[in-house]
């Protein structure tokens, strides 16, 4: 009786593990099945065969950047159009980490959980995804960046559409090159540089310093230093381009001045340069549709009086995004606080993004401070006509990071003042050297495509 009695509380005992466990793996299964089945090791999705009935991806004006027509995924007629929006629109493996193809793909094969993957061919339907880039915004920007390594970022501050978003090294996703991992060429050509790399900031970094200095310093536009071309700077020297003469902040900016903005980092002391910084998303991660981009970082902790100097003007060990540089000049055009980017409009036709503000990253007095101060730089440095002959753009440069043959990275930030055309941006340019000669031509011929299509005057 007792063998009896002990053998069914084993089985009652086995039976309920069972149960446990069967409870278990179906809820997991319920919550995490679509998941599951976009992931990269799924063999079923990871060749064209995953892709064979996926929905189209359109860009904002309906213009097809991928579809399956008898089981082939087949991209845009164009090649520059292909090639540039490659790292959004993405190829059919999923090399690309921040494609919709590979982020979105179990939306785009309308993943079915009865059937799993194994719906009849006659009942399969993906979803169409509407993307908010215009392709003739891709293609220039593709176009401008020619064999540069680098990235370009536009969007609508207002609204928080993507426009354009362009990283190069790109390869075609109809025509993958055999030799894209062993090419030089193709380099990081996986990379969405605009999300997924940061780089020195350079001078475009000087906005930071500027936004804390003109909050945090009583009296400072009234102030002015005499620029010799350098000047110590705690323990030791911090140069300028060239002697800047007398300036004031305004000036200053204009100017580029380094050492007038690296004394205003080291007035500022670090706990007050970092808190600014992570105001204006430095050290942490930003995330658009799913997608999570670089840190930007701001990290003075171990630095000297001198190196405080030197990240106030971008260098030491200051790192950004390309998006998170558009979404300062965005804050600074939209009186303190950005609109949050997006790049999907719309998954089988239903929206997927509303308008949303970021936090605010520097008051409204300061921002439009700071926007009266870009539009100044661009008139008195370069000229409004030489950044864009249609639009009325704002803007500031930089160059940072020297390589072992004297070659910088050039950047280029800022706002277009048309209502009509509310675009912020960000470019850089890997190893560009001249933000003037380089980077702001390239920007140029995007800004005035732009205008060409969205300004009604
Ligand atoms: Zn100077």
């Amino acid at each position: 009786m007792r063998k009896i009695n002990s053998r069914s509380f084993m089985i009652l005992l086995m039976t309920l593990a069972f149960f446990a466990g069967l409870t278990y793996h179906t809820v997991n299964l319920v919550l995490h099945a679509s998941e599951w089945v976009a992931e990269p090791t799924n063999s079923h999705l990871t060749d064209v065969d995953g892709l064979e009935f996926a929905g189209k991806i359109f860009d904002r004006n309906g213009v097809v950047l991928a579809q399956s027509i008898d089981k082939q995924r087949i991209y845009n007629d164009d090649e520059d159009i292909r090639k540039a929006c490659v790292h959004i629109v993405g190829d059919n493996s999923v090399n690309i980490a921040t494609a919709v193809q590979t982020v979105y793909r179990s939306e785009l094969t309308k993943y079915n959980f009865t059937f799993g993957l194994g719906l009849p061919d006659n009942l399969k339907r993906g979803n169409n995804i509407t993307l908010t880039i215009d392709t003739r915004l891709q293609k220039a920007a593709f176009r401008a960046l020619g064999d540069y390594k680098g990235a370009m970022f536009f969007y609508n501050y207002k609204t928080g559409e993507i426009l354009c978003i362009v990283s190069t090294p790109a390869y075609d996703p109809q025509d993958v090159p055999e030799d894209i991992e062993t090419n030089d060429k193709y380099d990081g050509a996986y990379l969405n540089r605009a999300f997924s790399a940061s780089y020195p900031p350079g001078s475009t970094f000087k906005l930071v310093t500027a936004a804390a200095s003109l909050k945090e310093i009583p009296g400072i536009e009234g102030s002015t230093y005499d620029c010799h071309g350098s000047d110590i700077v705690g323990e030791d020297e911090i140069t300028c381009y060239e002697p800047n003469g007398i300036v004031n902040i305004r000036e200053a900016l204009a100017q580029s001045c380094n050492v007038f903005f690296a004394k205003l980092a080291v007035a500022l002391g670090k706990d007050k340069m970092t808190a600014y910084a992570e105001k204006m998303g430095f050290n942490s991660r930003r995330s658009f549709d799913g997608i999570n981009t670089a840190s930007s970082i701001y990290n003075v902790s171990e630095a000297t009086e001198n190196e405080l100097g030197w990240s106030g003007v971008g260098q030491y060990t200051v790192l950004e995004t390309p998006v998170n540089m558009a979404m300062i000049s965005a804050a600074v055009a939209n009186g303190g606080t950005p609109v949050m980017p997006y790049f999907i409009s719309s998954i089988d036709g239903k929206p997927k993004n509303t308008t949303t503000l970021g936090s605010q990253m520097m008051d409204k007095e300061i921002a439009d401070k700071l926007y009266e101060m870009m539009d100044y730089t661009v008139s008195s440095n370069y000229g409004k006509s030489y950044v864009s002959d249609k639009l009325d753009v704002c803007a500031k440069t930089g160059t940072a990071e020297v390589n072992s043959e004297g070659l910088a990275h050039a950047w280029v930030t800022g706002f277009c003042k048309d209502e009509d055309c509310p675009i912020a941006f960000a470019a850089i340019v890997e190893y560009g050297n001249y933000a003037y000669s380089v980077a702001i031509p390239m920007v140029k011929q995007v800004l005035d495509t732009a205008a060409d299509i969205y300004k009604k005057s």
